[in-house]
């Protein structure tokens, strides 16, 4: 249940009765808001007076809801808000990690000729191997940081462990909640803890009620700041790496107040598929398209085969572009 106290409750008396409900206790800027399980039908008796209005749910998606909020969250990376009425496409580029100074301020520059504002790049990679390239942590946050001064880009990495946050939040604009991360609840409440933008990405074997429980972590916590990441789920199908689940991207559409990020370069793990898959995330209307471009994929030190080379990410954009235009959407 989500309930709105009434203007002018104390700071006090909203702890007390969050407390008593055993409930989570947010204060967004004008209200206390209180959200306890959805296994609470009915406001106390004698809350009614302090209450302005209430929302009872069948189950834990709440403050993510449609049912709570009909429209959707805007959320504001670097200089571009995203979410609400904006029908804008937020591309954000870049390599899968960062490798060196020279490879991402080409990156950087790329973006930059292009007119784009968001630049991506892991320091801390989530590897299945421990023998793969695990990212160059604190010096390739130092790295983006760097790039975002020069160039004015917002960043966009990834947290590995709750260690990791408090540098995240120093160096970058938003914060990557990875695939195989998304269920650490260290994470997500550290993640709750600012007001750094989060980007949960969907587990390759997460329904969607798990997905949008992992943001609810970071709502209740008091971030409004969540943007949900759909990357393609683990099926049968071996010849691509994964499949994108553009359903549930319909079934978050329609059920949740969050932006939606399409990814279709991990789903589809080739280059070559990349670009058509872009075109049908475009179509539906999406706040952002993460797309992983490198300056040489061949040497690339993680997902070479799925990176673009940088004609081939012009490419993709020149190709976007209009399906962007046919739904309504501005690609930024
Ligand atoms: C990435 O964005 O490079 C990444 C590792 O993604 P995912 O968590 O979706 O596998
Ligand atoms: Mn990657």
């Amino acid at each position: 249940m989500i309930i709105h106290l009434k203007a002018g409750a104390s700071q006090d008396r909203a702890a007390e009765l969050a407390n008593k409900l055993q409930a989570f206790h947010v204060y967004d800027g004008t209200r206390h808001i209180l959200v306890s399980g959805a296994g609470q039908k009915e406001v106390p008796v004698e809350m009614e007076s302090e209450v302005d209005q209430f929302w009872v749910f069948d189950n834990d998606i709440q403050l993510a809801s449609k049912k709570y909020r009909s429209d959707v969250r805007e959320v504001t990376i670097g200089k571009v808000t995203i979410g609400g009425n904006q029908k804008k496409t937020l591309l954000i580029g870049g390599p899968c990690s960062v490798e060196s100074e020279e490879q991402i301020r080409q990156s950087a520059t790329l973006l930059t000729e292009m007119g784009l504002t968001s630049l991506r790049g892991g320091c801390y990679k989530p590897r299945t191997s421990p023998y793969s390239f695990q990212g160059l942590g604190l010096e390739g946050l130092k790295l983006l940081a760097k790039m975002r001064d020069e160039f004015g880009v917002s960043v966009v990495t990834e947290a590995r462990d709750a260690t990791h946050i408090h540098e995240i939040i120093e160096y970058s604009d938003v914060i990557q909640v990875g695939a195989k991360a998304m269920y650490d609840q260290g994470i997500l409440r550290a993640c709750a803890k600012t007001q750094k933008p989060v980007l949960i990405k969907r587990g390759f074997g997460t329904t969607l009620k798990e997905f949008v429980q992992a943001a609810e972590f970071v709502l209740s916590g008091g971030n409004n700041n969540v943007l949900l990441c759909e990357r393609g789920l683990r099926t049968f199908e071996t010849n691509t790496r994964f499949t994108l689940d553009l359903c549930g991207v319909a079934w978050l559409q329609e059920h949740t107040n969050l932006p939606i990020v399409l990814d279709p370069s991990h789903a589809m793990g080739l280059a070559f598929g990349v670009t058509p898959l872009a075109k049908a995330c475009v179509a539906m209307g999406i706040d952002s398209l993460l797309i992983e471009t490198h300056p040489n994929p061949a040497v690339a030190k993680s997902d070479a085969a799925q990176q673009l080379n940088h004609e081939q990410f012009k490419e993709l954009y020149n190709r976007i572009q209009p399906v962007a235009n046919a739904v309504g959407y501005q690609i930024v």
